[in-house]
């Protein structure tokens, strides 16, 4: 185990507690190879897992942050509830939790609104009765859209303490940023390195360059700078090591205005689109 994990920064979060700012995906990281994979995110200095039932490595993800010889409170996971029909949250949170073998999550999310479906509300309400037992620290939402986060605010009064979105330099998500930083929702991105392929913008370049980092540390700092949670996935540990060694650099203002300036718009999307998933 890493004997000096990096000092992560801390976000806090809307219901009083905080999370690790710099975590690791696992999103299509195969159930075999999740035990190697997630120790070595572990060893390397990670305190922040992010998976999902959906990404049918929750036991893999268990196994590691056993063996790892952690303390539980020293490693933030999170997990996401599909929403797709299926199941209702209460019973799929505590067969996530049977499979990470945990007695609670640190962040449970609702993974897709799912419009079609119309159980957002439902299970939202769902979620503030899981924190409420105990089974989660903090609850949240990925991929909500604002009129999603208008209606669970609303209805309920409980603002989900994290919005996990598509959110990378080619897709900047204002809209939806400025509205988390109206309602003290903290924004967390995925894709946060695009899916794979950063981006070839030459700013983009040029700014990696001048600090002697790769482009994937560059938007990695720029998002940190933002004030955003990010949880980058490498199969490859040498790529984890660099993806979490963005801490020793700072981007000046003009160059977070010329990455920001790299923005598509919608056209730089990649991922699923939440009002079709
Ligand atoms: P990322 O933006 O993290 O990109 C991961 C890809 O980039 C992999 O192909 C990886 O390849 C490659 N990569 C990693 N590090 C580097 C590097 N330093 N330089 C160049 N390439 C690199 O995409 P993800 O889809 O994994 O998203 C991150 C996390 O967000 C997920 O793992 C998941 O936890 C979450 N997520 C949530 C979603 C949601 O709906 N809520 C949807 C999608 C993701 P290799 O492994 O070979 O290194």
């Amino acid at each position: 185990m890493a004997p000096n994990a990096p000092s992560v920064p801390s976000i806090a979060l809307n219901d009083g507690t905080s999370i690790p700012q710099l975590g690791f995906g696992v999103f299509r990281v195969d159930p075999a190879d999740t035990p190697r994979v997630v120790s070595d995110a572990l060893e390397v200095g990670y305190r922040h897992i992010d998976t999902a039932a959906g990404y049918r490595n929750e036991e893999g993800v268990g196994r590691a942050i056993a063996e790892s010889g952690l303390a539980r409170d020293e490693v933030f996971v999170t997990t996401k509830f599909p929403n797709d029909g299926t199941k209702h949250a209460p019973e799929a949170l505590r067969e996530s939790l049977d499979k990470l073998g945990l007695d609670r999550v640190d962040l449970y999310l609702i993974h897709w609104p799912r419009p079609r479906l119309g159980h957002a509300l439902e299970e939202w309400q769902n979620l503030i009765e899981l924190q409420r037992e105990g089974l989660t620290t903090s609850i949240g939402v990925s991929n909500f859209r604002v009129a999603d986060l208008d209606l669970v605010i609303g209805e309920t009064g409980a603002t989900p303490a994290v919005n996990q979105i598509e959110l990378h330099v080619e897709f900047q998500q204002r809209e939806l940023r400025e509205y988390h930083r109206a309602h003290g929702i903290a924004t967390e991105s995925w894709f946060p390195l695009g899916g794979g392929e950063v981006s070839s913008a030459p700013a983009l370049l040029e700014i990696a360059r001048a600090h002697g980092v790769t482009p994937a540390q560059a938007v990695l700092r720029w998002q940190l700078q933002l004030g955003n949670i990010v949880i980058p996935k490498s199969n490859r540990r040498e790529r984890m090591s660099e993806n979490l060694d963005v801490l020793g650099f700072q981007l000046g203002d003009d160059e977070l205005a010329a990455l920001s300036a790299i923005d598509l718009g919608e056209d730089g999307r990649r991922g699923s689109h939440p009002d079709t998933m």
